[in-house]
């Protein structure tokens, strides 16, 4: 404990009741994981990670949820490659033109 903060700035930005409210969404979950499995099953995990479902500095209850390790590697890893692409590759949403042959 301690070491995985290293590198991070994220702890210095969290409320400062923010022990509480990780309290909270965890009895919320009944102390598992929210995450929802691609068969649609919810994840078997106990939760040990308050998450921010959408990354930032909301920490309302409501855009917070329980996850075990694993899914919130997952979604980190995943945000961090989202935020590559955004910053990197600023033309990727050019819109599809039409077919000009049709209609
Ligand atoms: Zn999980």
């Amino acid at each position: 404990m301690g070491e995985q903060w290293s590198g991070s700035t994220r702890k210095q930005r969290l409320p400062r009741d923010w022990d509480e409210r990780r309290d909270t969404v965890r009895d919320r979950a009944g102390g598992r994981c929210q995450a929802t499995m691609r068969d649609g099953t919810r994840c078997v995990e106990v939760g040990t990670d308050c998450d921010h479902i959408v990354h930032g500095d909301n920490h309302a209850l409501s855009n917070l949820q329980w996850l075990c390790s694993w899914h919130h590697d997952k979604k980190t890893a995943r945000e961090a490659l989202e935020a590559r692409r955004f910053t990197r590759v600023p033309s990727a949403r050019k819109p599809r033109e039409k077919h000009p042959g049709l209609r």
